[in-house]
């Protein structure tokens, strides 16, 4: 945010066009540099990511943005190696599209 001079506090509906797009064009180009790698079995899931406290669970709507849904690995989800973090990538997919479309034909009519 501050490599873009944004006040941190801003919310989405108070940017200006173009520091929506200076924003977008920040995140898509952003940069870091890799230092080192840990073991595969750190390799697995990321840590870290959206709060289930933010989440309505059985639509895997945002609480905090209308028509906004999330699914897999960007939730603050890890689980052990062996199938819990695939079927969670799955089964939240499932619930978000569904949900995301019912909203979205809902907005339509
Ligand atoms: C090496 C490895 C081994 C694993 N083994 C297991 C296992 O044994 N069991 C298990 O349960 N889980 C395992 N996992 C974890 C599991 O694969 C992930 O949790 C799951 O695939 C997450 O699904 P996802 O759809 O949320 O994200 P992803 O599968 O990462 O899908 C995200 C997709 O978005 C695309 N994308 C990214 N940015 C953009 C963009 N700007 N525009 C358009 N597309 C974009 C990416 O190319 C990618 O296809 C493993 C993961 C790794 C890395």
């Amino acid at each position: 945010m501050g490599q873009i001079g944004l006040d941190p506090s801003t919310t989405y509906h108070h940017l200006k066009k173009k520091e929506v797009l200076d924003l977008a064009a920040m995140m898509k180009g952003f940069k870091m540099r890799v230092n080192g790698t840990l073991s595969i079995e750190k390799a697995f899931i990321t840590g870290g990511g959206v709060s289930l406290k933010e989440i309505v669970p059985n639509e895997m709507a945002s609480k905090l943005m209308d028509r906004l849904f999330f699914c897999g690995e960007i939730l603050d989800i890890h689980g052990y190696t062996g199938g819990f973090n695939i079927t969670a990538a799955f089964s939240t997919g499932f619930v978000a599209g569904l949900h995301a479309a019912q909203r979205a034909s809902e907005v339509k009519a």
